[in-house]
């Protein structure tokens, strides 16, 4: 990779490689102000550079990427997410993906062989840990012992039967006067456009010029690498006489985790407690991906309401490339309530001395009428005609102008 710097995206910004967040947010919100589309409509390619300069300088992990490998960071480091193609021609020039091997291209002028792209299914803790890995595969590569020529130097001739070119034609008179042409492939060549004698053909290829030859790749799995990543083997791929081989390409795929969900750095997990430690505060044990156990504790007095989420800093995914900076953890709270007439009714209102006080009943005026409250199944949906049954004074969508209650008030 190159190593010049590459300043392009601060520049696009107006601002020097070191400013801070907060300059880089300053000079986006002004930019972005001037070119935006409805005040500039001629502007939008403008605009979309400036967000795109924004979007990763302001990303901590995709600036460090840019600032240390400039450009070619970017492409290898986005994992060839789509839609960034058209910007990345735009501000760079070239497509994001012919660099990622499209086929017969050229690097010297020679025909390009295609890339060999396989999946790679690797753990969550894989990714964390970091894990080389060997991948035995079945390649065509050149025959070591005619040098890919099929036979002796010499023995190769050009078909006649095809002059060379691999194809016959044939014309088949129909009728008289009437003629058909028919292209084929050449049967004495097979398509090849060169025959060799099959007394000198080698003996080790039997004249196809490649040998299927197993290969064993190591494979290094870099801690914080994400799904969908390339890992690029140049030039593995299978090889053929004449033509340049092309890469193998493993596309990292994330295995599902049972424990953690990722975000890109940051991990998530579900934790469930009960009423008493929501209250009362808790201590509890897992394992990360690393085999750490680690201790989770919440002090008494300090109170987890349902649903609600807690960080660990730096307990998330390590930075790819820099994986001693870690994303973090955040636990979402999963609180379990005791079972309908968990306890007696002595101890209930016992308890409710303990608890904070409820709220005063509110004085109503005017005539009141009690409903039932009713368990509801939520993953029944709620269809329209049921929800009028047990309709109350404020919860219908009607209530604010022409709800009964209004009503009731004007008569
Ligand atoms: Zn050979
Ligand atoms: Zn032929």
């Amino acid at each position: 990779m190159a190593n010049v710097a590459d300043t392009k995206l601060y520049d696009i910004l107006g601002v020097p490689p070191g400013a801070s967040d907060n300059e880089l947010k300053k000079a986006y919100r002004k930019l972005a102000k001037e070119y935006h589309p409805d005040k500039n409509p001629n502007a939008g390619d403008k605009f979309k550079e400036i967000s795109f300069a924004y979007e990763v300088l302001s990303n901590p992990e995709k600036r460090e990427l840019y600032d240390r490998y400039g450009e070619q960071g970017l492409r290898e480091g986005s994992g060839g997410s789509g839609g960034m193609d058209d910007i990345f021609s735009h501000i760079f020039g070239g497509g994001l993906f012919n660099f990622m091997g499209g086929q017969s291209r050229s690097r010297n002028g020679r025909r390009r062989g295609e890339d060999m792209m396989h999946p790679l299914k690797v753990s969550l803790e894989d990714l964390y840990n970091g894990k080389t890995t060997k991948l035995q595969l079945s390649k065509n590569v050149l025959c070591s012992a005619c040098n890919g020529q099929g036979g002796k130097s010499g023995a190769v001739q050009k078909c006649s039967a095809c002059r060379g070119r691999g194809v016959r034609i044939m014309i088949r008179q129909l009728a008289p006067g009437m003629v058909q042409q028919m292209q084929s492939v050449c049967s004495d060549c097979n398509g090849e456009g060169e025959v060799i004698n099959e007394k000198d053909r080698c003996k080790k290829c039997e004249g196809k010029k490649v040998i299927k030859e197993v290969k064993i790749l190591e494979v290094h799995v870099d801690k914080g690498m994400k799904h969908g990543q390339r890992i690029t083997f140049s030039g593995e791929a299978d090889q053929a006489p004449g033509v340049e081989p092309g890469d193998i390409v493993l596309l990292l795929q994330e295995k599902e985790n049972e424990v953690f969900q990722r975000d890109g750095n940051d991990l998530h997990m579900t934790h469930k407690i009960g009423l008493v430690e929501a209250l009362c505060g808790f201590q509890f044990t897992f394992k990360h991906l690393d085999g750490r156990q680690i201790v989770v504790k919440y002090p008494p007095g300090k109170v987890i309401e349902p649903g609600c989420v807690r960080v660990v800093r730096g307990e998330g995914m390590p930075q790819y490339r820099n994986p001693f900076e870690k994303g973090d953890l955040y636990i979402k709270f999963d609180v379990q309530f005791p079972e309908n007439n968990w306890i007696s009714p002595e101890k209930l209102s016992e308890l409710e001395d303990l608890l904070p006080a409820r709220p005063e009943f509110p004085n109503v005026i005017g005539d009141t009428e009690e409903v039932d409250l009713q368990e509801f199944d939520t993953t029944r949906g709620s269809g329209g005609g049921q929800r009028r049954e047990a309709y109350n004074d404020s919860s219908d969508e009607e209530s604010s102008h022409h709800g009964p209650g209004v009503q009731c008030a004007h008569q």
